[in-house]
């Protein structure tokens, strides 16, 4: 099976400073974390892969060039200390994966707002709909980007910490999401900090340091040995 993306010596700079250094990395399907410190390098993989930042190296989406299966990819950006004072209410955002070239806040035809309601129905939040997404907590606000990313009905989703800073019924809540789709046979990479739940929630990982120190099955990857390579010193679990 064709790898759902797969990254050939990605190499990322910021000026003078390595960001990435030559990753090369296929990823399997499941759910797959990126785990590494803060700095290595997490976010500025993802965003290259996407094409979002320069980049050396390439990323192929099964099998081919992003622009040809761009559709077929979700995206969670790091949630931001984002001020969200305009007048988008948590529907209007789900509505934005189904119609990403038409203006979001036009009138979208009644079986598209369907879906966006199903999607939000899915992440538990059917109730807040119609709240401005700026009157949402933190937690919530997650949620109505994951349910972006299900309305879109990708196929492999990449998640910058989808967990960060969320209280423990939404992480149960998000990881149910998420295993969900592995079930249906999506694929999920999430950028990862929490490395107590890293062997209950995800299958495979990536361990990250600028470059790739390990890569593969969490079995085999996650070990003391290349926690304390990547994290540079024994970190506890
Ligand atoms: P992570 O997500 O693993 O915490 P990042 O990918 O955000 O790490 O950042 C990797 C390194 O690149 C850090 O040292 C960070 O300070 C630096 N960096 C990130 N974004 C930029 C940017 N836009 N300009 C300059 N340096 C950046
Ligand atoms: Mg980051």
């Amino acid at each position: 099976m064709t790898a759902p993306m797969q990254l050939r010596g990605l190499t990322v700079r910021y000026g003078e400073q390595l960001a990435v250094r030559d990753v090369s990395w296929s990823v399997p399907s499941g759910l797959v974390a990126i785990i590494g410190p803060n700095g290595a390098g997490k976010s500025t993989l993802l965003k290259a892969a996407l094409g979002l930042i320069p980049h050396e190296g390439e990323a192929l989406f099964f099998g081919q060039p992003l622009d040809a299966v761009r559709h077929r990819v979700g995206y969670l950006p790091q949630r931001q200390s984002v001020d969200w004072d305009f007048p988008a209410t948590a529907l209007d955002v789900v509505c934005m994966a189904r119609q990403p070239r038409s203006r979001w806040w036009g009138r979208l035809p009644a079986a598209e707002r369907a879906a966006a309601r199903a999607a939000l129905a899915e992440v538990g939040l059917q109730d807040l709909a119609d709240r401005p997404i700026g009157q949402l907590s933190g937690g919530q606000q997650q949620r109505v980007f994951l349910a972006r990313c299900l309305a879109q009905q990708a196929d492999l989703l990449l998640m910058d910490e989808p967990l960060a800073a969320v209280d423990a019924a939404t992480e149960r809540e998000i990881i149910r999401v998420l295993r969900r789709l592995v079930e249906g046979g999506r694929s999920v990479v999430a950028v990862h900090h929490d490395l107590a739940s890293v062997p209950h929630v995800f299958q495979h990982a990536l361990m990250l340091n600028v470059r790739s120190v390990a890569a593969g099955p969490v079995a085999e990857v996650f070990t003391p040995e290349t926690i304390v390579k990547t994290y540079g010193a024994p970190v506890a679990a």
